[in-house]
């Protein structure tokens, strides 16, 4: 029996590794809905291949381009946020939620309706709404799979056991484009080094995120979201071969760890096939040409953004998405040129203090309106930080 698949954010890294997984097995899988953003010939080149239903970008102006591109292929072409919706909407067996940002948070929380499996990638969704995804989910007997690598690796390490026994959870972190540079350094880095990652390849956003660790700290928060851990439960260790992703300490001292080559293929390969092991093309590790593994303290005054992960996650509330959204308007700084690389934690920090006098940011009870909301209001407050910054 063929699995319906959709792909949000088809033409990205993530997306297009999942479609290297699906076009080796092809006949297994009937791809329902493909989206992507101003990459319309990628779009509509792989809504050809693997005969979609129906083609989505995300910008209303590409639209015209996308139907030229589609025309006399059968493939259904729409354009705009609404139409990211609908396609989330169309019954799937699989999602895949790879949009890059917040814009992947409004289709992932539509494709939990029909109770089917979200394999989620865009982990901003899970910072912003954490709470709310969560219960979503649970309302529709819907299954959330990590696709993270370093969540991914937990979930593998949790496999049969009992999250009461978890004493910690460490996550590690590569240390990113600048991890041996001296800290006064940072202040000169330039975008083009910003994003040129040491061990991994993917989209621009995240590399430079990793140098900055905003990746790192979303994804502190994304595991206190996902498996229900306290602050104080998650760690963060620099290994700088990121061969061992993360690590499970449970409550009789032992570690579980998961190691596997660094490449997405694997995490989205779990995600796809689970519960089962499925033979995945990925290198094999050869632990005698690796020799030593290495780790060491992550350094909160080399990347502040740790430390802001920390204050969010004891806000709580709304300071996910004020977090989120400050820090991806501070990253459009940073590639514009309008803001050094130290500058984006500056921005985030004096987003998340202005925004702290607001009583409601700690809500108890949240909804995807005020996240809304509060997205819009950090990116104004992070603009005017921006400015002032520059003065
Ligand atoms: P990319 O930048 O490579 O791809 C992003 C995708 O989102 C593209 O399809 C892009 O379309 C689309 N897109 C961009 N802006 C919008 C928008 N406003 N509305 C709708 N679609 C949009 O990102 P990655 O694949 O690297 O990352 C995707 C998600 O997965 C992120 O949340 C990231 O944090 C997470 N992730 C990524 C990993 C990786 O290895 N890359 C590892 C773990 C998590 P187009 O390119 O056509 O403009």
């Amino acid at each position: 029996m063929t699995r319906r698949v959709s792909i949000f954010g088809a033409t990205g890294s993530i997306g297009q590794n999942t479609l290297d997984l699906i076009g080796r097995d092809r006949a297994s899988y009937e791809i329902v809905a493909l989206t992507g953003g101003a990459n319309i010939d990628k779009l509509a080149g792989d809504a050809r291949a693997f005969n979609a239903r129906i083609a989505v970008t995300a910008y209303d102006d590409q639209l015209d381009a996308l139907r030229d591109a589609l025309s006399g292929s059968g493939v259904e072409a729409a354009a705009g946020e609404a139409a990211l919706i609908e396609a989330a909407d169309r019954p799937a067996d699989w999602i895949m939620s790879a949009i890059v940002g917040s814009a992947g948070l409004a289709p992932g929380f539509a494709a939990l309706k029909h109770g089917s499996t979200l394999a989620l990638a865009n982990k901003e969704s899970l910072v912003a709404a954490g709470p709310l995804i969560m219960a979503e989910a649970a309302k529709h007997g819907a299954r959330i799979l990590p696709v993270d690598s370093e969540h991914s690796a937990v979930f593998q390490a949790l496999v049969g056991e009992d999250i009461d026994t978890v004493e910690r959870i460490i996550i590690t972190a590569s240390g990113g484009a600048f991890r041996d540079l001296p800290v006064e350094a940072l202040e000169t880095v330039t975008l083009d080094e910003a994003s040129r990652h040491p061990n991994w390849d993917m989209g621009q956003r995240i590399t430079i995120d990793s140098a900055s660790m905003f990746n790192k700290s979303l994804e502190i928060i994304e595991t206190k979201e996902f498996f229900g851990m306290a602050s104080d439960q998650i760690e963060v260790l620099v290994h700088p071969e990121s061969l061992v992703h993360a690590l499970v300490g449970y409550h009789d001292g032992a570690v579980m760890a998961h190691v596997g080559p660094p490449d997405m293929r694997h995490a989205i390969g779990y995600a796809l096939n689970w519960p089962r092991r499925a033979r995945l093309p990925v290198e094999r590790l050869d632990f005698t040409r690796i020799g030593s593994l290495n780790f060491r303290a992550a350094d909160e005054a080399r990347w502040p953004a740790l430390r802001l992960a920390r204050d969010v996650m004891q806000t709580g509330g709304y300071a996910g998405a004020v977090f989120n959204a400050a820090k991806e308007r501070a990253l459009d700084g940073f590639v514009a040129g309008e803001l050094t690389f130290n500058g984006m934690a500056q921005v985030v920090e004096s987003v998340l203090t202005q925004m702290s006098a607001d009583p409601g940011l700690s809500s108890a009870q949240i909804s995807l309106d005020t996240v809304r909301q509060m997205d819009h209001l950090a990116r104004q407050y992070a603009a005017l930080a921006i400015r002032a910054v520059n003065q």
